[in-house]
């Protein structure tokens, strides 16, 4: 955080300094944005292929084979959850959230896509419906579905307020990512990454720059879908924090179950070709 009272004096010019208009990272114009409407007709007639329960203060890795939809929905009561994807054939393939993050922004929604890490660089899903998209940004800047915050996890609960919890986002995806990939608990810690908080809301206060969560606006029946790009296994957490109103990392918020769904359509979505490997060569200057 910025000091209250800085120990430099700003120099002369610092108001014009801090008057210039700032440019966007990663201008997107070269990144085509997908035309959903392909997508949304490939629903019609789609199969049912599995339906996972995660259930409250709990996570449940499922298999989302490219080519199928996959629908995380919000059932009985508001409900966040912390999401991983992995390449299916390959742990060391996951979810980039920060990537995604400089390309999309801080939070996602309808069009936007789910990166891998380096060196991979390739779409892994790609979220094709928002029941919360009429919600955009708030008056306090805040958003749902975000890439800015990593997951719960018993380590930073523990620096800051001692004590041993079990079911933070990081442990709950630990035990379903072991059972999974029948790894060892502590082989499976390291396949947990930074996640997609779906139906979270979130964001930076202005004064501060602080990350803030808040009560999300998800009622049961709302949903988060994705189209697979790759074959994919998830893992979705049920974050003890619940609708993340209060607190997290620990059993005291009100805490639901979610949903996830895996349909096959009938036919790919007209147009739709599975991304190639990335076309960087890794010589990197040698
Ligand atoms: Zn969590």
């Amino acid at each position: 955080m910025k000091p209250d009272t800085p120990l430099h004096n700003a120099p002369t010019d610092a108001a014009a300094r801090k008057a210039v208009t700032p440019v966007i990272c990663y201008p997107t114009d070269g990144l085509a944005r997908p035309d959903l409407a392909p997508f949304h007709a490939a629903r019609a007639g789609w199969r049912k292929v599995s339906e996972t329960l995660v259930p409250p203060r709990e996570a449940r890795c499922f298999d989302a084979p490219a080519g199928h939809f996959f629908r995380i929905t919000s059932v009985q009561g508001p409900q966040v959850g912390d999401l991983n994807l992995w390449a299916a054939q390959d742990l060391s393939e996951r979810f980039f959230s920060g990537k995604t993050r400089a390309l999309h922004g801080t939070h996602l929604s309808a069009g936007d896509r789910m990166w891998s890490c380096l060196p991979y660089l390739r779409p892994m899903a790609l979220i094709t419906d928002d029941c919360l998209d009429w919600y955009g940004f708030d008056a306090f800047g805040g958003s749902v579905h975000d890439v800015i915050g990593t997951r719960c996890d018993p380590y930073t609960h523990n620096l800051l307020a001692g004590g041993q919890y079990h079911h933070c986002c990081h442990s709950n995806l630990t035990r379903a990512v072991a059972d999974r990939f029948n790894l060892p608990l502590h082989a499976a810690e390291f396949a947990v990454h930074d996640v997609l908080n779906v139906f979270m809301c979130t964001g930076f206060t202005r004064e501060t720059g602080q990350y803030f969560m808040k009560a999300s606006p998800v009622r049961p029946g709302d949903y988060l879908e994705f189209f697979a790009e790759i074959d994919l296994v998830g893992g979705l957490s049920a974050c003890p924090g619940g609708d993340c109103s209060t607190l997290h990392s620990s059993d005291q918020a009100a805490c639901h179950p979610l949903v996830v769904e895996v349909f096959a359509p009938l036919s790919p979505p007209s147009g739709w070709v599975a991304p190639q490997a990335n076309g960087y060569d890794r010589s990197h200057g040698l």
